[in-house]
């Protein structure tokens, strides 16, 4: 099955919290599922690290030849401020601010979500169903949960019953957590809270007069919880265990936490054999996110247009950035970083570039078939693409000395050289040569689409700074603009 590798890939599970050997239960066919974005604002970067690293894992899996099911979902309903079933609805809250139709946010983000990921040049998954498509599948399995006795209603609302649930199963499996522990670090209920325990969650929320979003259902009408989207969904496409379960580590404690709980308690199984975490990006060591307000948006990196950049950085430096290090290790935003990135994807590249220019000898000097080797070890090493990178810059010092005639490669050797740079570099990891005509030009052109959109936004709402700033920085960069009655043109 493992295509060409020869070897067996090992994937970590947070789960078991050791490395394991990779069994799918079926296999050729693999099912994913990993949870997307909230679409009620831009993806920042640290999103982005989330999907990239998925990606990177998508690709490999299918370069190893598994036919994966890939469902990402669209969190699209069902999202409130606080952590604990309440505050204002974000999708609503959102849409007052813009005065726009709650789903018209959802349009305008999920849009958005796309734009920056084909920029990044990631796959598309096979399915991405959205929570408000699915809402007849959740009321479902939020009935079934009623009925197995791990839930009440009050008053129109739903809570699963976690310390019922805990007497029967480990609640706190996933982060290896005792019920205890997690009750000590959750407040006491007050007089006003309606659920019988303080680790109960909502399954199903009753609307308020206020609710924008909201559908009929047994209960009266309302809307569901945050947790039971990705279970009725992930059951709906993927069956009731599945392969592997992933989204960022943030997410481990509570978000998983629940599907697995609910899955157990419809399903009577646990939802994914295999819990894939990725670690968080961080700036200046704290992990960046919507709320802290420490979020870049992919677009400001390109542009350079935000107060902690130098300068701008292409996509692919930034996706090259992402793949120097393991998904499971933190990963600190800098500037130097970034331009150290910026110098290794454009040495790759350029090597690249010899590598087809290579003459071959008649002998080899060096072992290619190792490197290679040493490069599938490194990727059924839990996808560890860092150790991989370091495997291919062997093979960019080999090109550079065999171009210098240092070192000879047979004609053979050369076209294993480039299958093995096809294969990993662009195909696992991912990369584009910007520098390439078509390639580049496809990711400028949408670049510039991106940014001459910011422009137009910025001059419909007279934020004339904005817009000039856009077309300085871009003439700076060599590009410039011209306003025309069909619209704005550009040109290098
Ligand atoms: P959200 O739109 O906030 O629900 O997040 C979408 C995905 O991005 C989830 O899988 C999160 O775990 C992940 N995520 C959020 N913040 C970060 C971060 N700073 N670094 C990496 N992943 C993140
Ligand atoms: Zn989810």
């Amino acid at each position: 099955m493992l295509k060409e590798s020869g070897q067996h890939l090992v994937i970590y599970n947070t789960l078991s919290r050791k490395k394991e050997d990779f069994e799918p239960i079926n296999p050729p066919n693999v099912g994913m599922y990993v949870c997307g974005p909230t679409v009620y604002s831009d993806v920042h970067l640290g999103n982005c690290r989330t999907f990239i690293s998925f990606d990177l894992i998508y690709r490999y899996l299918l370069h190893l030849g598994y036919k994966v099911r890939y469902v990402r979902n669209i969190t699209d309903a069902g999202h409130l401020e606080g952590d604990n079933d309440e505050g204002e609805d974000k999708f609503a809250k959102k849409a007052k601010l813009e005065q726009l139709e709650p789903m018209e946010i959802v349009q305008k983000y999920t849009l958005g979500f796309h734009e920056i990921l084909r920029i990044f040049n990631t796959l598309p998954p096979s399915i991405e169903p959205t929570a408000t498509g699915h809402i007849v599948e959740q009321i479902e399995m939020i009935k079934e949960i009623l009925a197995s006795g791990y839930a009440y209603e009050i008053n129109g609302t739903v809570y699963f019953d976690v310390e019922k649930y805990s007497k029967d199963h480990d609640y706190g499996i996933l982060t290896n957590r005792k019920l205890e522990d997690l009750l000590e670090g959750t407040r006491e209920l007050g007089g006003q809270d309606e659920k019988r325990g303080r680790l109960d969650f909502a399954l199903w929320i009753k609307a308020k007069p206020e609710t924008l979003m909201k559908w009929p259902s047994p209960w009266g009408w309302g809307f569901p919880g945050w947790h039971i989207e990705c279970s009725a969904m992930s059951t709906k496409y993927l069956g009731t265990t599945f392969d592997i379960h992933g989204g960022g580590m943030d997410l481990q404690a509570t978000h998983h936490t629940n599907e697995i709980a609910q899955s157990e308690a419809c399903n009577n199984a646990a939802p994914a054999k295999y819990w894939v975490h990725t670690n968080m990006l961080t700036v200046n060591g704290a992990r960046m996110s919507k709320t802290a307000g420490n979020g870049f948006l992919p677009k400001e990196l390109f542009t350079g247009d935000h107060p902690l950049l130098e300068r701008g950085y292409s996509p692919m430096t930034v996706r090259f950035f992402m793949a120097q290090s393991h998904y499971r290790s933190t990963l600190d935003f800098s500037n130097e970083a970034l331009q150290a990135a910026e110098k290794g994807y454009k040495k790759l590249m350029e090597s690249i570039a010899r590598l087809q220019k290579l003459e071959p000898s008649d002998t080899s000097s060096v072992n290619i078939a190792e490197i290679r080797g040493n490069c599938y070890a490194a990727m059924n090493d839990d996808f560890n693409s860092p150790v991989l990178i370091s495997h291919l810059f062997e093979a960019v010092r080999i090109i550079n000395s065999v171009a210098d005639k240092k070192e000879s490669l047979t004609a053979t050797d050369i076209e294993l050289l480039k299958s093995l740079m096809q294969t990993f570099v662009f195909d696992v990891l991912g990369l584009l040569d910007e520098s390439d005509a078509n390639a580049g030009g496809e990711v400028i052109n949408g670049l510039m689409e991106l940014i001459l959109d910011i422009r137009k936004s910025a001059r419909e709402n007279k934020d004339w700074t904005t817009s000039d700033k856009i077309r300085d920085k871009l003439k700076a960069a060599g590009v410039e603009i011209k306003d025309t009655k069909d619209g704005v043109e550009w040109r290098v």
